[in-house]
C-alpha cells in the first residue's frame, strides 16, 4: 500500500479477545470526512485502540528524529477525537501498544520517538525476535493500580514490539507499570472509571498462556465488564 491509499487492516486477534471476552467487536473506520464522532461513541459501550504506525511528534510538539517510522496523521487526529468523546460519555477505553500512546498524547503527554537511539541508559530489547505469541520481558506493575487490581500481582511477563514509548505523562495520567529499564508499560488516568492503556500486546497471549490464571484474559474481561455498564 501506499500512504496516499487509504487501507484499512487489523490482526484478527484483537476483535477475536473482545470477542472471547463476552464482548462484540465492531471496527470502526478512520475517515476524512467530518462524521459525527459524538453519534458514532454513542452506539458502543467501550473503546479499545489497537496498535499500528507511529505517532505525529507535532502532537507532542516535537520535530520527527530519524527512526520515527511510517505516521498516519488521519488516524493520530481522528483516534484523539474519538477519546475524548468517548471520555465525555465517561465509557470505558482500553489501548495496546500503539494504542497506551496515543491515549498518552490525548492527554496532552509526550512520547520517545525511538527508544534505543533516544535513550542514553541500556535498554532492553523491546521489539522481540521470538513470536508475540510469547512472553520476552518482565514488567513490575505498581501497587494500587488498575492491573494490579485486575491481576493481583505486581510480576508479569509480558510480549513487546514498540520502537516508541511514553515519555512525559499527560495531565492526571500516571503509570502503572514498568519494564526492568524504566520504560513505561502501563498508563492510567485518574479520572475515570476505566481508561487503561499497556504498551505490550495482551490479544497474541491468549491462548499461549498455560497458567492457570490467564492474565492477559483477565484484562480483556475487566475491559468488557466495565463496558457492559454502559449497557
Ligand atoms: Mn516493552
Amino acid at each position: 500500500m501506499t500512504l496516499d491509499e487509504q487501507t484499512y487492516s487489523l490482526h484478527g486477534a484483537h476483535s477475536e479477545a473482545i470477542a472471547l471476552a463476552g464482548g462484540i467487536p465492531l471496527i470502526i473506520p478512520y475517515v476524512e470526512q467530518s462524521t459525527d464522532i459524538k453519534q458514532l461513541v454513542s452506539l458502543v459501550h467501550g473503546l479499545y485502540l489497537t496498535g499500528g504506525h507511529d505517532i505525529d511528534p507535532h502532537l507532542f510538539y516535537e520535530e520527527p528524529y530519524h527512526e520515527l517510522g511510517v505516521v498516519e496523521p488521519l488516524r493520530d487526529t481522528f483516534e484523539i477525537n474519538i477519546i475524548n468523546k468517548t471520555l465525555s460519555q465517561r465509557k470505558p477505553i482500553f489501548g495496546v501498544c500503539r494504542g497506551c500512546q496515543i491515549l498518552n498524547v490525548a492527554f496532552g503527554g509526550s512520547m520517545i520517538q525511538d527508544i534505543k537511539t533516544q535513550v542514553d541508559r541500556k535498554t532492553i530489547q523491546h521489539i522481540q525476535k521470538r513470536p508475540l505469541t510469547y512472553a520476552s520481558h518482565t514488567i513490575t506493575i505498581t501497587h494500587d493500580s488498575l492491573p494490579f487490581d485486575i491481576l493481583s500481582t505486581s510480576h508479569l511477563t509480558v510480549n513487546s514490539y514498540h520502537h516508541q514509548a511514553n515519555d512525559r505523562l499527560g495531565e492526571h495520567v500516571i503509570a502503572s507499570a514498568y519494564s526492568p529499564d524504566a520504560i513505561i508499560e502501563a498508563i492510567e488516568h485518574t479520572d475515570y472509571p476505566f481508561v487503561l492503556g499497556v504498551q505490550w500486546h495482551p490479544e497474541r497471549l491468549l491462548h499461549r498462556e498455560t497458567k492457570e490464571k490467564n492474565e492477559s484474559k483477565l484484562m480483556f474481561e475487566r475491559f468488557i465488564h466495565e463496558a457492559k455498564k454502559m449497557m
